[in-house]
């Protein structure tokens, strides 16, 4: 082959190297990100419960109170019963008792309610915080695996970077612009081999002139097409 386009196909290499390296770094972040997403929705999910609960033992608390006075003007009643003179006074207060002791009940049973929810979610709480925090350990780990594999990808990027900086100075000068016009339009595919008679690159037909010329390699043939660089490959 000729000197030239094995130089050009180290730099091929290379380019394309460069190229798998930056499109795996480019998904990183998001993936990372995306984690980091999952963990904050569980933290603010639990909050919610949290403050759902919260909110459940102020309202109990607050019943508690009612629930006191209530038993205390139940009781006020009672006494009274006792004192009363007519049977219209009786009456009367045996209605306030009635109403009392309604009211009584009825914040008893409100409580008790509150009490069973109170259970429920603390107790739904508990779970989802043991399931929050074995998926947290997950993706944490998940994580720091990726920011390592990101460090560990992208010094290798550096060095490739660095490869490329060599393998262009080692290219032929007069070939230095046009590989570099050329990867600016193809990507890494600045140099194709011909196959079947044809430009391995766009597919062209090459003329049994230039075939031979690829063949023999004495002088560096570029598509007349596409311009790329054409290397004789054997046919398999
Ligand atoms: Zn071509």
């Amino acid at each position: 082959m000729n000197p030239v386009m094995q130089q050009m196909l180290r730099m091929q290499q290379i380019d394309n190297d460069i190229k798998q390296l930056e499109e795996k770094l480019s998904a990183l972040p998001t993936r990372i990100q995306k984690l980091r997403q999952e963990i904050s929705h569980r933290v603010v999910a639990l909050e919610k419960i949290e403050k759902d609960l919260a909110a459940m033992a102020t309202r109990r608390r607050n019943l508690e109170t009612e629930l006191k006075s209530a038993e205390s003007r139940l009781e006020r009643f009672r006494k009274q019963q006792d004192f009363v003179k007519t049977s219209k006074e009786y009456a009367a207060i045996t209605h306030e008792i009635v109403s009392a002791s309604e009211n009584v009940s009825r914040l008893e049973e409100e409580i008790l309610n509150l009490l069973e929810s109170e259970e429920k979610t603390a107790r739904e709480l508990g779970e989802k915080r043991a399931a929050a925090a074995r998926l947290d350990e997950r993706d944490s780990a998940e994580i720091a695996r990726l920011e390592e594999y990101t460090a560990h990808e992208t010094e290798l990027l550096r060095g490739v970077r660095e490869d490329r900086i060599a393998a262009f100075n080692a290219l032929d000068e007069r070939y230095r612009p046009n590989y570099e016009l050329l990867f600016k339009i193809h990507g890494p595919q600045v140099v194709a081999p011909a196959r079947q008679e044809a430009c391995g690159g766009c597919m062209e037909i090459l003329v049994p002139n230039l075939l031979i010329e690829i063949r023999v390699g004495n002088i560096v043939v570029q598509c007349p097409r596409c311009r790329r660089f054409l290397y004789y490959e054997k046919e398999s």
